[in-house]
């Protein structure tokens, strides 16, 4: 490939810029036209996740793969894991501010910025993913994003999705609403908002950090994502009792941000781009997400000895009536309700459409399952 590097490299183009002299007029037509006017494109992406992290620092990178294979080299985007530029939560302010171009994260790390964020990555008791990709592509989501981002100078894509999360690592097990009060759990978005509702105390530690502070006792509890991504991180060691399912992340949505400007410097072929990588790593760790979850969750079971717990019946309850009034308070005017209501909106065809599909298939297998011994 000959790009502006080897042209002047190759004492073809001066240090100008302006062909050389010694060819002719012809040549100078035919040889600068169609490689000199293809300008390359190198980004930045920041993101909020530990280096080498399976599942969602893949995603990234495959977003990255995915742009320069493309692309055919003509757009290459750099990778930086979560400390390497930035801190990782904040990304959203260096693409905000133009100092990286794109970031890959969860949405609900900027509940700051805005109340109606988490809506865009999973809210207690919300989507599934398949929902959360319904909603966002087909009921209304993606505008409303849209107008949420720009007001920040930034364009969002769904970009990754974990699929079920789990209800996270507990050292002692939850047998009543008593046991949530005082609890200190790592858990982020509106499911921490739930946990503060029924007593306990909520922090949103980036991935990086959420080991140290098990182990060290700072917090109690933790959720993470499920168990392939949690296994990588050895939450087990410390904290015996696995709950499930997590009713605070029951799909959660990652995403590209990209700065605004930047997006629309692009021409519409290099956006295309954009938007299919990010769509196609969409798909793919949703699959990759499911297979690995199922391979992990009995690794951890049959490895290491770790125990699954389920929540009482009177603990979700309670956990679903304050998920209702915490995703109520979140969009209470402005761009934030309209986000709400949409949401809200979606929810419950989804949750009519799930009530007559997922849920009474999933009961059936099991029930079939059981028969089966
Ligand atoms: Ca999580």
């Amino acid at each position: 490939m000959i790009n502006r590097r080897n042209l002047i490299g190759a004492g073809v183009l001066g240090a100008g810029g302006a062909a050389a002299s010694f060819l002719t007029p012809d040549q100078r037509t035919t040889f600068a036209a169609p490689n000199i006017s293809r300008n390359r494109r190198e980004l930045s992406m920041v993101t909020t996740w530990p280096d080498g992290l399976p599942g969602l620092g893949e995603a990234a990178m495959r977003v990255a793969r995915r742009v320069s294979d493309m692309s055919d080299g003509m757009i290459e985007i750099k990778v930086y894991p979560a400390g390497t530029l930035v801190p990782p939560f904040e990304s959203f302010d260096a693409v905000a501010n133009g100092s990286a171009d794109m970031y890959h994260g969860a949405e609900y790390y900027w509940t700051a910025k805005s109340t109606a964020y988490p809506f865009f990555t999973a809210v207690p008791f919300g989507m599934t993913a398949k929902e959360i990709m319904g909603w966002i592509d087909f009921g209304g989501g993606q505008q409303l994003w849209d107008e949420l981002s720009a007001q920040f100078g930034i364009k969002s894509f769904q970009a990754a999705n974990t699929g079920h999360q789990m209800g996270g690592w507990f050292r002692k097990e939850i047998n009543s609403l008593d046991d949530l009060v005082g609890l200190q759990m790592r858990i982020p978005g509106q499911g921490g908002d739930v946990l503060r509702a029924l007593g306990g105390s909520a922090k949103a530690l980036p991935g990086g950090e959420i080991y140290q502070a098990l182990q060290t006792g700072n917090i109690d509890a933790t959720e993470w994502v499920g168990p392939w991504n949690d296994y990588s991180l050895g939450f087990y060691r410390e904290a015996p009792y696995y709950y499930g399912p997590g009713f605070h992340e029951p799909g959660a949505s990652l995403a590209v941000g990209m700065n605004l400007y930047v997006w629309e410097s692009l021409n519409p072929g290099e956006q295309a781009i954009i938007k299919a990588a990010c769509e196609s790593v969409n798909h793919t760790s949703l699959g990759e997400f499911t297979h690995f979850n199922a391979v992990y969750l009995d690794r951890l079971q049959r490895e290491e000895g770790v125990q699954l717990r389920s929540f009482p019946d009177d603990v979700v309850t309670a956990m679903a009536v304050a998920a209702r009034d915490v995703r109520a308070s979140s969009g209470k005017d402005g761009i934030e309700k309209r986000i709400y209501e949409s949401f809200e909106s979606s929810l419950k065809t989804m949750r009519d459409w799930a009530s007559v599909s997922d849920g009474p298939y999933y009961a059936a297998r099991q029930l079939g399952a059981e028969a089966e011994g």
